[in-house]
């Protein structure tokens, strides 16, 4: 069953796709190739040009890009057009270094709008919906690429931004749009701001949650659609890329982001070795940009893990919801355990809230967790300890302690939620 879609691409045939990535692919490689001195010089030292690549799978012949490449030529020696043909800045959060700036050119706001729009509509938003924006401004490119691409498909566009959860929820209250795009950690603190309130959330006018920037699991979205009455997308996207639409859920399947592949190339690779893996095997995800011009990216390593699907909804190919990003993967007594696998385990029992923190101490030379959950409001914990425990033992296969901490007790987040904290 196809829903409605944007654009003819959507739903074109496979072949017609590949040959239209394929020659966004060439032109892509040269254009990066010819004004990007960083691209020059690695396809040169891999033995490798532009005019090497005669079919897609060609391009794993071309050498990978690293965040470390992009710090290396901080502020702006990776962008392939001249400076007055820049429209704006972004740049990531650069929590561990120097920010990674980003640029995009009126035709890139362009496609990245297109791309939003096609999201929305995916996720199953229409032209005149209102639409609140509740991902952060500013140098993030959650907020404006949201709001681009709302205006860009005819919404109402309410620019809230992250924080002020009161007044997040006066003016769903008051302005009753349909659509929210929040990050899922910070639409639950919006939730409890509700129920604060005195107001059920079943009876908002929100019909339509756009949810990224952070993992989440099937669980959280089950919950999240049961309190709110709403149906609950998933959409990825990451700066270096593009900013959100990268790839984006669609309402009708529910069945992990369809990658909007005619723009943005995607390879799952094993972390360790570097070899491409064949669609449906796990690894970490690559992209390469089809029609940037001011930041074009080859075989950036993004270090999300997923595995690619095949198209359902749409003919291009879906990913697996993110389970986290390798810097995120906790070794736990030489188990590999994500955060959302835990987030996975809470929502299994009645009586937790998923509001938690995974603590990360050393015991030894080993390292060893502490998972600290709230309940939920007005629950009695009564033995909800040891049944987490319990259900992390038996499906992650990690002991870990387990501490229910009084309701309201940990941090909400405001935007990107911290699971993680060393102790
Ligand atoms: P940074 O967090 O490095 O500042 P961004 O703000 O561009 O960069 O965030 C991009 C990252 O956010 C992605 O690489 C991914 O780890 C995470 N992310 C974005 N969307 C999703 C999603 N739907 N599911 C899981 N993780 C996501």
């Amino acid at each position: 069953m196809n829903g409605e879609t944007y654009e003819p691409i959507e739903t074109a045939s496979v072949d017609e796709l590949r040959a239209l990535q394929l020659e966004r692919m060439q032109w892509s490689l040269g254009h990066a190739y010819e004004n990007v001195p960083h691209f020059k010089a690695s396809f040169d030292a891999a033995g490798v040009a532009p005019s090497d690549l005669k079919e897609l799978s060609d391009l794993s012949k071309f050498p990978f890009l690293n965040k470390a490449d992009l710090r290396d030529n901080y502020p702006f020696g990776m962008f392939a057009v001249p400076q007055d043909q820049i429209v704006r800045l972004h740049a990531s959060s650069g929590t561990t270094g120097k920010p990674t700036v980003v640029a995009y050119t009126r035709k890139d706001i362009d496609t990245w709008s297109t791309v939003m729009a096609r999201s929305i509509v995916a996720a199953g938003g229409r032209a005149g919906d209102i639409a609140h924006v509740a991902y952060g401004y500013g140098l993030f490119t959650g907020g404006l690429g949201a709001h681009y691409g709302a205006e860009h498909l005819g919404c109402t566009v309410v620019p809230m931004g992250g924080g002020q959860t009161e007044k997040q929820v006066l003016l769903i209250n008051d302005f009753k749009p349909r659509i929210v795009f929040v990050t899922p950690s910070y639409f639950l603190n919006i939730l409890d701001e509700m129920e604060r309130q005195g107001l059920d959330p079943r009876e908002s006018s929100l019909e339509i949650g756009i949810f990224g920037a952070e993992p989440w699991t099937p669980e959280l979205g089950l919950e999240i659609e049961a309190r709110a009455n709403i149906a609950a997308t998933d959409i990825y996207g990451m700066s270096e890329i593009i900013g959100p639409g990268v790839a984006q859920e669609c309402v009708e399947t529910k069945d992990g982001p369809t990658v909007w592949e005619d723009h943005f190339y995607p390879e799952v690779i094993d972390p360790e070795t570097g070899q491409v893996l064949p669609d449906g095997e796990q690894g970490e995800l690559v992209f390469t940009s089809l029609t940037k011009e001011a930041f074009p990216i080859i075989r950036y390593r993004t270090r999300d893990i997923t595995r690619l699907l095949p198209g359902t909804a749409r003919t291009m190919r879906r990913m697996e919801r993110i389970s986290g990003r390798t810097d995120d993967m906790l070794i736990i007594r030489g188990v590999n355990v994500f955060p959302s696998q835990v987030e996975a385990e809470i929502l299994k029992i009645d009586g937790l809230s998923p509001h938690f923190l995974c603590e990360v101490g050393t015991d030894g030379n080993m390292k060893s967790l502490t998972v600290r959950v709230e309940p939920q409001p007005g629950v009695e914990d009564d033995g909800l300890g040891p049944a987490l425990q319990h259900y992390i033992k038996t499906n992650i296969g990690v002991t870990a302690d387990v501490i229910v901490e009084a309701e309201g007790a940990l941090p909400r987040s405001q935007g990107k939620a911290q699971r993680v904290v060393n102790s």
